[in-house]
This record gives structure tokens, sequence and C-alpha cells, in this order.
């Protein structure tokens, strides 16, 4: 292993860098803004650590937010200390979790008594999750909607990430629906169990239980644990945050964690920020280390992001100022313009104008995967590739993820979703009358569904028992050759057994042609793991690409432009960066009232604007089609907070559909704007929503150079709430109102007269909505 001296350490990092990299006795935080090298300092200190023999590669654990991340900080360790050592425990914390259960779990099911979760288990994604939420609403008689299946999903998944067990959330169900979903919840666990699955909060939280209660398996790791590393700190939640105290001990660890408070992103997936800030009260020994220099953006770029930024409460202690010391370099660009497809046709050109050559160090960053479409449409006709990352994952298509359900069900056999699934695909004559009858027989003798398929004959007609039968054989078979066959060729073997290669060779479709290329992909994806690792087990296999997404596995060929959601750019950086649709409504994707939620938005905002080395683009279009309707939007708050004097605007609106906008000339003349949501807001609990409502409105008023106030409008007063009262009044900008389906809102502007007659109003829930009035049956209420 090449040695890291400090001279190089003096060489790459900068003082403040250098200081935070040498402090290796216990608690350390690096809290710092954003492209000030955090991530480079955890590298150089690891590398550091390691050449000085101060840890091992195997007892280093490095936790980083995605599994491309641990794979090029692996790649850079390996470079800098020119060896090949295999860091086994840098990685997510999911695939840390699977290591640890895979370490600790039983390799084979007790002969007698209940089911139990081992070493082969197979990790249930959300369409496994909703298929076991809905069997047991199923077997309790109740018939739900997709929606409130999603719903009680996720309610148990927020149980989990809080390290609420199911009696705990029993004690604490007040109502009978919290009851209920309490009880589904336990009947969820326990049949996951029974299946020997986790779902993926459960990797997290199951791996906490299992520290908890056995001392001996945490003071192993504990003692294995010489050093550890969170990347990303900001976004931690409290069962990832109980592991980390798990793994490492309280007492003076030897911890560094990284984040930036700014950038914290994922307080809706159960993230709690409160865990960075009392870092310092939490470990008492603790170290904080600021940085402040961003190395990674023009200075323009840093003063836009931070004019924004500062909008958000913070508090003093951790107060920072990033700065760069690079030159302004250009504007950063605020282009208005009609609709959505404008919108994606300017960022096109743009794009093309920019050159081929740049394709790839170009990314178009939206705030929800549905914006894709817009702009995939105009880089198709533009001919500019284009790389998309989530979307529907290769691993997400069917013929994938069925022979994935056979490779899963083969290592599990108590994998009951995967076996769902196969066990008439392709098709062989097996309905689902067989597959209930066989259930119920499953059920009466405490057999799993798969124990029970040799018993076919005793429950199904002949016909329907043979078609099992020679189902249950194909499956022997195929597990026989699990112990002596190479990864791709049991892969190969389970393609063409099943009859899936010759089902979709006889259908002789395009789609079924795409289909087995798509197969042939899935070999070769499995040759390359098998190289990667020699010799690797199908469990571990399926464990590890369970945990994958193809964003991870994607390289860019050079010649593409990335896309991707302002979530998915965290970490990243692109030399020309263009953010679309920041449109009040659309970011911030405002969903309630919550404050937090609009500071949360204003850091995904950050987060994406900082992502740029060269150049910001910021889009806005007026007019945005959702669910098929023509919606109008106003440019985002977030664009309105931008210091102007580092930015430049283009307006390439033909009309206006929103009053007082025609005329952009405001943005330079007026003064910066101070959060609506700081100062006396910040107490006034219930009446918040309408104190920013009126700031905002005012804040427009004053902003306008067209001082123009638009007519009222007649209006039947529904207030008294008599139906024969003929009392009219004016409703007019300002006027508050109450709408059936969105509740509390605020008039914005409002045009025409009689049936004609038109009103924008800012609601609480949705946005803003241009409404026909003669249909709003609205209520006027202040
Ligand atoms: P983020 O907040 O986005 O996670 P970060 O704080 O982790 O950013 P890095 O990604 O480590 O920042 O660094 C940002 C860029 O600045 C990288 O390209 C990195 O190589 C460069 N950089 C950081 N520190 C230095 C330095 N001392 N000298 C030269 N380049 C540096
Ligand atoms: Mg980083």
């Amino acid at each position: 292993m090449k040695n890291i001296s400090l001279e190089m350490l003096k060489n790459n990092l900068t003082p403040p860098q250098l200081e935070a990299a040498l402090c290796v006795d216990g608690p350390c935080l690096i809290l710092a803004g954003a492209g000030s090298g955090k991530t480079r300092v955890v590298t150089y200190k690891m590398a550091y650590l390691l050449s000085e023999s101060l840890v091992s590669p195997n007892q280093m654990l490095g936790v980083t937010f995605t599994n491309k991340a641990a794979g090029e900080l692996k790649k850079r360790l390996s470079t800098m200390l020119e060896t090949n050592v295999n860091f086994l425990w840098l990685g997510t914390f999911h695939s840390i979790c699977v290591k640890i259960l895979r370490m600790a779990l039983p390799q084979e099911q007790p002969l007698f008594g209940v089911k139990a979760q081992t070493k082969t288990f197979s990790i249930y994604d959300d369409d496994d999750q909703k298929k076991v939420i809905r069997q047991l609403l199923k077997s309790k008689g109740v018939d739900s909607s997709a929606a409130e299946i999603r719903k009680m999903r996720s309610i148990i998944s927020g149980f989990k990430n809080k390290g609420i067990q199911p009696d705990d959330a029993k004690d604490l169900a007040e109502y009978f629906e919290q009851r209920f979903v309490a009880d589904l919840y336990g009947d969820y666990q326990d049949a996951l169990k029974k299946q020997n699955a986790f779902d993926f909060d459960d990797l997290l939280s199951e791996t906490v239980e299992l520290l908890k209660l056995n001392p001996d398996i945490r003071g192993k790791f504990q003692k294995k644990f010489k050093y550890a590393f969170v990347d990303e700190y900001q976004d931690t939640n409290p069962v990832q945050y109980a592991l980390i105290k798990l793994l490492m001990g309280v007492d003076n660890p030897a911890l560094t964690v990284v984040g930036d408070d700014d950038q914290s992103i994922y307080g809706w997936r159960g993230a709690d920020l409160r865990i960075l800030q009392s870092f310092n009260k939490d470990f008492e020994t603790a170290k904080i280390f600021k940085l402040e220099e961003n190395f990674r953006s023009s200075a323009n770029i840093v003063r836009a992001a931070g004019s924004v930024i500062e909008n958000n409460e913070r508090k003093e202690v951790f107060s920072k100022k990033v700065f760069s010391t690079k030159e302004s370099g250009d504007k950063v660009k605020i282009i208005h313009l009609n609709d959505e497809n404008s919108e994606a046709s300017k960022i096109s050109l743009n794009i093309a104008l920019n050159t081929k050559e740049n394709y790839f160090k170009t990314a178009v960053f939206y705030r929800t995967n549905a914006q894709s479409r817009a702009l995939e449409e105009q880089f198709r006709k533009r001919g500019i590739p284009y790389k998309l990352v989530g979307g529907t994952s290769f691993y997400q298509r069917k013929e994938i993820k069925d022979i994935l359900g056979y490779l899963r069900y083969l290592v599990n056999p108590e994998d009951e979703q995967s076996l769902l699934r196969i066990i008439n695909t392709p098709k062989r004559g097996i309905g689902q009358t067989s597959i209930d009858k066989l259930r119920s027989y499953a059920e009466l003798h405490m057999m799993s569904l798969g124990d029970c398929l040799g018993n076919a004959s005793e429950v199904l007609s002949k016909g329907s028992a043979q078609k099992v039968l020679s189902f249950a054989l194909v499956i022997n078979n195929l597990r026989s050759q699990l112990k002596n066959s190479a990864l791709p060729n049991l892969v190969e073997a389970v393609i063409r057994d099943s009859g899936y290669q010759n089902s979709l060779e006889k259908e002789n479709t395009e789609e079924s042609k795409d289909r087995l290329e798509n197969l042939e992909e899935f070999i070769n994806a499995v040759v390359d793991a098998d190289e990667d690792i020699p010799g690797i087990e199908l469990d571990e296999f399926l464990q590890t690409q369970a945990l994958s997404t193809d964003f991870e596995k994607m390289e860019n060929d050079g010649d593409a432009v990335w896309m991707m959601t302002l979530h998915a750019s965290k970490g990243l950086e692109f030399p020309f960066v263009h953010m679309s649709g920041v449109c009040e409504g659309v970011l911030p994707l405002i969903r309630g009232e919550d404050e937090s939620e609009l500071e949360e938005e204003r850091r995904l905002f950050y987060v994406g604007a900082t992502r740029a080395e060269n150049e910001l683009s910021i889009y806005s279009s007026q007019v945005r089609k959702i669910r098929g309707m023509d919606e109008t939007f106003k440019p985002s708050r977030f664009i309105s907070e931008l210091d102007l004097s580092v930015c430049e605007t283009l307006d390439e609106r033909v009309s206006n559909t929103w009053s007082g906008s025609n005329d952009l000339s405001w943005r330079t003349a007026a003064p910066r704007r101070q959060s609506p949501f700081r100062g006396k807001d910040s107490n006034t609990g219930g009446t918040k929503s309408w104190n920013n409502f009126n700031q905002e409105s005012s804040f427009k008023n004053t902003r306008s150079s067209v001082p123009e106030h638009p007519k009222p409008v007649k209006v039947q007063n529904t207030s008294t709430g008599d139906s024969f009262d003929q009392e009219f009044l004016y409703l007019d900008v300002g006027r508050k109102v109450m709408h059936p389906k969105y509740g509390h809102g605020l008039v914005l502007s409002c045009s025409g007269q009689d049936d004609n007659a038109r009103v924008e109003i800012k609601f609480s829930t949705v946005g803003v909505k241009k409404l026909v009035l003669k249909f709003a049956n609205l209520q006027v209420i202040g």
C-alpha cells in the first residue's frame, strides 16, 4: 500500500480541510457548505488512516448515500493507495445491513417450529410489499383500493423509520383506524418472517433490533470497527442513527460524519436534521469543523444559490457563509417561457448550441419524474442523446422481474411473492382457483405455499394437479443445480427450462424480441457480477442486485445529456446545469402549509443550483399541463429570492395570463426579499398561512411596475348559508375564500364578468389555480 504522507495531504487540502482530516481521535463533525470538499476530505482522511496503519480496510466502516458513491470512493482509494484491496465495509446503510444480516442469520430454517429469516432471505420491493398487504387485507375481508394500500405501506414504512415496533404501534393507536393499521403492521411483519423476507426498511430496523438484542454480536462489531465515516449525514434517519451508535458505541467513538444542513432533502422519507444538529450534544467530546470555501462553482453561482438558501431559518451555531474564490463566471440565467413545451424546446436548443462535446457535461434537473416527458420529446426531436436517471429501471422490466422471481424462489422456497409471480408465468394453465385452493390447504396444514405444491393431487382435479406437479418438477430440477452450476449457466437454465424463452420465441413480435434481448443483457450483467466477485453465490447476487439501481450501474458513454430529479442530483457535479420547471407549485411543490416542507423545497433548489460548476440556467413556464388540463403557474418564489446582481433575466413569454407580470422590471428594481416565513411568522401557529398569503400579495403589488389593479368580479355571497339569498358582493384581489375541495385560498387576480368571470386563487394545498367563477363554488370568508 502506498504511503500517503502528511506532505501529500498538505498539497491536496486547504488548511481548514487538513485540520479536519487530521482529527483522528473521537467524534468529529465536518459541517460544510456545498462543494466545499467534504467528500474529498473524507477520502483523504480514509487514505491517510489506512496508509498510516491506524486502521485496516476491513476495520473501516464507511457509509455513502448511494452505491455509486461507494463505488467511486473505493476506486479513488484503490488508486491513491495503489492497492487492489476490496473495501468490504464501504457502502450504503442498506448494503452494510445486508452484510451484517448475512453474517448473523442462520444458514438453514429451524427443523421444527416457526419459520424465521435465514441467510438466503429475499428482499421485497414496493410491489411485493403491496401484494403482501393486499393479501392480508383480503384475508380480513377488506377490499382496498390501490391508493389505500399505498398509504398503508407508507404508514408501516414510517413506523419502521422511526424505530416503532408493531407492539409500540398498537400502544400508540387511539382510534379504530390506527388500531387497524397497527394490527396490520403486526400481521405484515409475521408474513414477511414466514416468507423469509425483509423489505427495505426492515434491512435497517431488523439489523438494529438484532444488535440491540444480542450483546455478543454487537460487541463483535464494536471491536471490529476501529473507525467509521458517514457522508451526507444531514439525511440520516433515527434508525440509521441508532445503527451507527450500536456499531460504534457512544463513548467517544472514532466517528467522522460530514454533512451540510442546507442540503437535507429527505425529511419526507424520515431523515431528521436534528440528528446532525445535536451531534455535539450526543457526543460530548465531538469536534466541529466548518468548511466554507466552495471549490466547485463559479462565484456567481455560489452567490446566487446562497442568496436563496439564506431565506431559511438557521441556527447561529450552524451558520456558514459559503464563498468561492473562483472567477465570477457567467451570470445565472433566469428564463421565462410560455409553456412547458417551449421551455423544453428552449432547454434543448441551449444544450444544442453549447455543442455536442459538452453533452455529457450537462445535466437537466426537474422536481418530479413526470416532468421528463416534455423534455425527452424535445431532445428526440433535436437528436440530442440523453440518459434518464430513475425512470423505469432495467430491473423493473417484466421479463427481468420474472426471471429474478425464479431465481429468488430457487434460493428461498418460502418466498411466496416470487412463487405467485412465476407459478403461471409463462402460462401453464395454473389458474387463480387452483392457487386459492392450494393456499387454503397450506394454511390448514400450517405449511408454506411452496411446501404444499407436491400435495396438489389432494386438493385439485387430476388435470390441474398435473400442471402444478410438472411446475414443481421444473423447480426441483433447477434447484438441484444451485450448488454445482456457475451463476451465468444457472440463469440460462432458468430462462430455458422454465419455458420462458420458448414462449417469447413463439410469440415472435417486436415486443417479445425486445424482451429476449433484455434477457440476454441480463445474462451479461450476471457474467459481470460473476467476474467482479468470482464464485458469487446466487443469494448474495440477488441481495446485492435488489439494492442497486440503474443509476448506480450507469456510465455515460460520453455523448449523452444527464436527466434526473433534483433528489437524484445530490453529491454530483456538472459543468452545465439546467433547472426546469422552477414555478410556484412545482418547485416548491407545496403539499401543505408546513413551513418545514417549504424550507426543504428551498434546500432542494439549493442542492440543484450548487451542482453547477460553470453555467446555471433556471427556467419557468407559465402554463403547464397537470392531469391533461392547462394550469397557470407563476415563477417560483425561489427565483424572486435570487440575488439579481449575479443573474440575467430573459422573458420569452408571448402573453401573460397572470396579472401584473408583463413587466419583469421589478426584478431589478425590487429590494431583496425577506423570507415570508421568518421572524414573527414563525410563532403564529395556525394563522401562519394567512400571514404568508398576505405578504405574498403585498409582495406582488409592490413589485409590479404596472400598478393596474384587476377589476373585482360580482359573486354571490354564499357565506350566509342560504342558497336563496340573492345578496352579491364583489370579489377582488386579496379576498380569502374557501373552496370545497382545495380549502383556503387567496384571490390573486380576477377577470371577466358574470358567466365569463375567472379568478386566479392561490390555495395553501395545491398552489395557484385558475377557476371559472360560475363553477368554482367559492365561499368568501374574509
Ligand atoms: P457536496 O456538498 O455537493 O456533497 P462536497 O462538499 O462533498 O460537495 P466535494 O465533492 O468533495 O465537495 O468537492 C467539490 C469539488 O471541489 C470537487 O470537484 C473537488 O475535487 C474540488 N475540491 C475540493 N477541495 C479541493 C481542494 N482543496 N483543491 C482542489 N479542488 C478541491
Ligand atoms: Mg459530497
